[in-house]
């Protein structure tokens, strides 16, 4: 990892192409023939490297992304999926059956997995809450094999200790997974601090145009070979026209999360001073409570932020309809500015005393910071808060 990130997205992973094209072509191909059975079977016996079969990953699109992607986190290997639920799933089918342990807020669709699904298969899952977590020792005691946490986490921007966390759970012979799709590779990278696997899903800041899904697991090769066989026959792979996709839009990541960064930090400052804001959940903001961690693991601040609108939670619904560049929609990462209302889509489904007890309030907007001009989306949400 020695060049900078601008120079690994844009460089890393690209095959040296026979016509001379300058980025990796797509091979939107299923199968790829082979000169004879002995040619054949090196491949497949994984005496040499080569594409074989597109579901298997053994597809050169998919692999030149793969090594892309394993750049930007100093990675030693990562597969990609054809969503980050995928990369969740085969992780959790892999290395979490003797039980895992969710700490903090995390997507809706990781805590129904975790809570509604595994279950189903013999899987225990447990969930602490950050002024739960002194009861880590004895969840991981019992036996828990993967501690799962998003940080910076959804709504409230809440901040984990990645290296305090991943040396505890070490000590019990337990993995700790970080979804880093919050923070992007450009403003974290968990296994630098210590975690064994980063997922994320590329859907958002990877893909970065709101137009592909896709997702992807991270790690060491001695962990990440038992999750092959997972996604090859739950058949989670990436296709082909998705990676090209990837690829392409990960060449502009850090040119685009850097400007997320400074404009949602110009966003946070403004919405701290305007009268109709209560409470910013931003980690750039000095005063918010997360701020010395995240200055300590993270390398920028990154492009969400969550707000209190003061009144009540249909103040809060009505700001959100009149915004007109932020669109009203869930999700996050793009280049256009979004807004949901977490009671309404994200934490819907939970109950008000459980949203209490995770901090959302009825009167909370979460902003996914794109790439207007500042001035603009300030200007929108003046107009929505007047
Ligand atoms: N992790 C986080 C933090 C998310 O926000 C989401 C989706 O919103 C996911 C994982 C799941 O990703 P996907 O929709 O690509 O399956």
């Amino acid at each position: 990892m020695s060049e900078g990130l601008a120079t690994r997205a844009i460089h890393a992973g690209e095959l040296d192409d026979a016509h001379g094209s300058p980025h990796t072509p797509l091979y939107n191909t299923t199968t790829f023939k082979f000169r004879s059975t002995a040619d054949l079977l090196d491949v497949v016996d994984g005496r040499k490297p080569g594409a074989l079969y597109t579901r298997y990953g053994l597809n050169p699109t998919i692999q030149s992304l793969e090594a892309k992607l394993a750049s930007l986190e100093g990675a030693e290997m990562a597969w990609s999926f054809c969503s980050g639920m995928a990369a969740e799933a085969a992780l959790f089918m892999a290395h979490g059956r003797k039980g895992i342990v969710c700490l903090g807020d995390a997507y809706g669709g990781t805590l129904e997995l975790i809570s509604d699904q595994l279950p189903l298969l013999g899987i225990p899952g447990h969930f602490l809450l950050s002024h739960a977590l002194s009861r880590l020792d004895e969840v991981l005691a019992k036996g828990a094999e993967l501690v799962f946490l998003e940080s910076p986490t959804n709504p409230t921007l809440e901040l984990f200790d990645i290296r305090a966390i991943s040396r505890l759970a070490h000590q019990y012979g337990a993995r700790v997974a970080v979804d880093n799709t919050f923070a992007s590779p450009v403003n974290q990278n968990p296994l630098a601090l210590g975690a064994d696997f980063v997922i994320h899903s590329c859907t958002k800041y990877l893909g970065g145009h709101s137009d592909i899904t896709a997702g992807v697991l991270m790690g060491s090769k001695e962990l990440l070979m038992p999750v092959w066989a997972w996604r090859k026959n739950l058949g989670s792979m990436i296709a082909p026209e998705v990676a090209s996709l990837l690829a392409r839009s990960i060449r502009t990541l850090p040119l685009r999360v850097r400007r997320q960064n400074a404009t949602a930090q110009v966003i946070a400052e403004a919405m701290q001073r305007h009268p109709g804001v209560g409470r910013v959940f931003y980690p750039g903001l000095p005063d918010f409570p997360g701020h010395d961690l995240a200055k300590k693991q993270m390398k920028g601040f990154g492009g969400m932020l969550s707000i209190e609108v003061k009144g009540t939670g249909e103040d809060a619904t009505r700001v959100a309809d009149r915004l007109k560049l932020f669109a009203l929609a869930p999700s996050l990462g793009g280049v256009e500015s979004l807004v949901t209302q977490p009671c309404t889509t994200t934490h819907h489904g939970l109950t008000p005393e459980e949203r209490a007890r995770r901090g959302i309030s009825d009167t909370l907007l979460r902003l996914s910071v794109g790439l207007e001009d500042a001035d603009d989306l300030l200007a929108d949400l003046n107009q929505a808060l007047a």
